[in-house]
């Protein structure tokens, strides 16, 4: 993948399979948990919605591996009971197993298995985004998610540059505002972000363009990600 290709490309999958080995663990789960999120009301029992909240938890070091063993188990039994609940719809057993694939297991226990279960989970969500919104097939989503996938993992040729003295700039006032945006996930406060990182003397015409882009923006957005160090 070139950078033209990388800003052009109009499919997910190819841009997933070039990051592999690129981007953290991290990325790829925070990545795969965004696109639970997109299919939230599909989601909604308590075993879904928590094992993506987990694995967001997890992927940032705040979860044990015990915790994810027992979603694991916990999905496994929830995705049985939906197949069997009269008048489940095909959209909601695809989203439910997208939440149960966030849950994969660690890189530790099998080499790229977060990067792998992140493809995973794209195909899963796709399915269930579509059929949720009785279309005809994939398509209208796919400019969806590779916006989702661009928040998530910077352009991989154009790595963001952070100036010390931004960090520095009013007694930490751009890192205090970027923590609150990322555990409040506070996304629409990116373009208070952005006039303050120019206020600050950011000149980066990337860093500041995305703070003020509208559209969707999801834990892991590498703007607030490179600004907390996060990787
Ligand atoms: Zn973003």
């Amino acid at each position: 993948v070139t950078e033209a290709e990388w800003l052009t490309c109009d499919a997910v999958p190819p841009l997933l399979e070039y990051l592999i080995g690129r981007a953290s663990d991290r990325k790829f789960r925070l990545f795969a948990c965004a696109f639970c999120r997109r299919t939230w009301d599909a989601l909604a029992d308590e075993r879904c919605r928590g094992a993506v909240c987990l694995a967001e938890r997890y992927a940032d070091g705040e979860a044990s591996e015990a915790e994810m063993e027992d979603a694991r188990q916990a999905m496994a039994v929830a995705c049985q009971d939906l197949a069997l609940r009269p008048g489940s719809s095909a959209s909601q057993s695809w989203a439910w197993g997208a939440a149960r694939a966030a849950l994969f297991d660690t890189a530790f226990w099998k080499p790229n298995a977060a990067s792998q279960g992140a493809v995973g989970v794209a195909r899963l969500a796709d399915e269930a985004a579509w059929r949720a919104r009785g279309e005809p097939g994939p398509g209208v989503e796919t400019t969806a998610q590779l916006a989702l996938l661009r928040d998530v993992f910077e352009n991989p040729y154009r790595p963001g540059w952070v100036d010390p003295a931004w960090l520095a700039w009013r007694e930490g006032t751009i890192p205090c505002l970027a923590e609150a945006i990322y555990a409040e996930r506070a996304f629409d406060r990116l373009p208070i972000l952005g006039d303050v990182l120019e206020e600050a003397g950011c000149r980066d015409a990337d860093l500041l363009t995305h703070c003020h882009q509208p559209g969707e923006h999801f834990r892991g957005c590498w703007a607030v990600d490179l600004l907390l160090g996060k990787e």
